[in-house]
């Protein structure tokens, strides 16, 4: 069946915080020089905010530059960061460590970065920007050069087995003159593109961390809006970055959540369990006791920082926000610096338009490069790195960057590619996670139910498998299948049929975090977009 076509000036895939800032900045370039431009953004989520999940502590430095009059325009960013605590957690004790410089808080907001992104869309579709909700972007497009032409919207009423249902509808093809992909970390085109054209070349691999959030309604009396608090330690063992925050916004809620470095290396850590556990700590429990849990979700980070930026720009589009890995890791930020590379490129895709020699917006790198997000991500670029070697020696060197060489020295420290730390199961001892409790600890399904997630069941799998035998040759026999452990969703089971182990994916869960792609050991597993609208429905996340 013939696919439709639709053309624009400029297409951007994905509505978080990069691509509506991406498409406003384009707008207001248009609108300044008197001309007429037209943009399209689309979003594999069933409305604007659905799949976006974050702290969210929001530095307003790009909103601010983007639209100065934020206050003004009634932007959902309220809660000003009133006291600021870092702590590092034993089994039953808390001490408080002093709160590192790029952890200071003064002038930031606790905001709902879902609700900042459906007030942003109100923003860009006020400048005539076109937004196609529960549409995913499955398929890159090529000209006859080879550059990039478009995208593919994702056939819907595709059964299990691959043959059009009923309800088949053929995808739609988007051209435009240039593509922005805006699809947060690990996307899934931003993959294919970062392969097709080489855009990693000579740049130190992507490394990642998978975040876990709840939202919680607590105890009115417990309830101190505008505190900040951020732990390392237990229940983590030394050798696995990361740690906790907590967040009190507006309405008696409060935001938790917990990241780990995805480079961790004993294939028996289960994420999810860590963060139940962390909710169990005797200095965190009662915040919770009494108190109703709202929402639950997960999403990877890119931890990457500078090294691991790739090639901003090819033939006909760029890489903007998290998709290139543009987050401040010991800020634990990545919303003003998605926006900043996004404005930044968008100021280098009007330039390209104006002009027809190239179809490459080029300048993007070199804006990039004179600008302070450059300065920002060179500041801290060997934080995260110093931390491979455990917990103590990364609290040292990043002292050391943090206030002597001020990130000033010559040298980059490398990144390491996260899936091939993990350990075999043998060389390590299971952890015996707590059952939930049901009050502050809770299962993985019931979490999920949380999330929203709603997929339609008859539709083929988009948790592919390059090979099938993988997961229980190799996955299994070596790393007691770890896939059941990393996925925040329950979305991977080990079964027995016939006597036989067996790999069982639930893909109606998947809460498409992009874990298990980047963390499948011999990266077996290929995370495809489904049907446009399935996936998490986050309120407020
Ligand atoms: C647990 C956690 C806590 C965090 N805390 C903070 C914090 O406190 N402060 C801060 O500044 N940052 C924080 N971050 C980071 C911040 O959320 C991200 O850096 C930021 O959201 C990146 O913006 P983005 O636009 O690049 O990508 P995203 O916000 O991920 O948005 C990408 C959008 O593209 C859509 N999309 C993806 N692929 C496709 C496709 N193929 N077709 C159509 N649509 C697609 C997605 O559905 C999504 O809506 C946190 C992140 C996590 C996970
Ligand atoms: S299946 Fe993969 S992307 Fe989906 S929730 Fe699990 S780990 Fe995340």
């Amino acid at each position: 069946m013939e696919r439709e076509t639709m053309e624009f000036d400029v297409l951007i895939v994905g509505a978080g915080p990069s691509g509506l800032s991406a498409a406003i900045r384009l707008a207001q370039l248009a609108q300044k020089q008197e001309e007429t431009l037209s943009i399209c953004i689309v979003e594999k989520g069933a409305e604007v905010g659905a799949h976006i999940l974050s702290g969210a502590i929001l530095e307003p430095r790009s909103l601010d530059e983007l639209l100065p009059d934020w206050k003004q325009l009634g932007a959902p960013v309220e809660t000003e960061v009133s006291s600021d605590r870092f702590q590092f957690l034993t089994s039953s004790g808390a001490f408080k460590l002093p709160t590192p410089p790029s952890m200071h808080n003064d002038g930031n907001y606790i905001i709902s970065l879902g609700n900042l992104c459906r007030w942003l869309a109100e923003q860009a579709e006020q400048l005539e920007i076109e937004i196609f909700p529960g549409f995913a972007a499955a398929e890159i497009l090529y000209d006859d050069s080879g550059a990039v032409r478009g995208i593919a919207t994702g056939d819907m009423g595709v059964g299990t087995d691959g043959e059009p249902t009923d309800n088949f509808e053929p995808g739609v093809e988007l051209v435009a003159r240039q593509t922005l992909f805006a699809e947060g970390c690990r996307g899934s085109l931003s993959k294919q593109l970062m392969q097709k054209f080489n855009l990693r070349d000579g740049i130190e691999p992507q490394t990642y961390g998978i975040g876990l959030k709840e939202l919680w309604e607590i105890d009115p009396a417990k309830h101190q809006i505008g505190k900040v608090e951020h732990s390392i330690g237990w229940p983590l063992d030394n050798q696995t970055y990361g740690g906790s925050f907590i967040y009190h916004i507006e309405n008696n809620q409060v935001s938790v959540g917990f990241v780990i470095g995805l480079d961790y290396q004993n294939p028996h850590i289960s994420p999810f369990e860590e963060f139940q556990r962390f909710k169990t700590h005797p200095s965190i429990r009662p915040l919770f006791e009494g108190g109703k849990r709202i929402s639950y979700g997960a999403r990877a980070i890119s931890e990457g920082g500078l090294q691991s930026i790739p090639k901003l720009t090819f033939p006909g589009g760029c890489l903007i926000g998290d998709s290139a890995g543009f987050l401040n890791v010991p800020k634990i930020k990545g919303t003003h610096t998605a926006m900043k590379s996004a404005m930044l490129a968008a100021e280098a895709v009007f330039e390209c338009l104006q002009q027809t020699e190239s179809n490459e917006a080029s300048s993007y790198a070199e804006k990039f490069r004179n600008s302070w997000l450059w300065d920002e991500l060179n500041l801290v670029r060997n934080i995260r790195p110093g931390f491979q070697k455990g917990l103590w020696r990364g609290l040292i060197s990043a002292a050391i960057e943090t206030y002597f060489t001020k990130g000033k020295g010559s040298k980059t420290l490398n990144h390491h590619e996260d899936h091939l730390q993990l350990g075999k199961a043998s060389d390590f001892k299971p952890i015996d996670y707590p059952k939930p409790d049901g009050e502050v600890s809770f299962d993985r399904l019931s979490s999920v139910f949380l999330s929203g997630t709603f997929h339609e069941e008859n539709q083929p799998v988009h948790l592919t498998l390059k090979d099938d035998t993988v997961p229980i040759k190799i996955n299994l026999a070596d790393y007691d299948a770890p896939e059941q452990r990393y996925c925040p969703a329950g979305v991977y089971e080990i079964i027995q049929q016939d006597e036989e182990s067996m790999l069982q994916i639930n893909a109606q869960n998947c809460v498409h975090c992009k874990t298990c792609d980047i963390k499948d050991p011999t990266q077996n597993i290929n995370w495809v977009t489904p049907e446009g609208g399935g996936g998490p429905n986050y309120p407020n996340m």
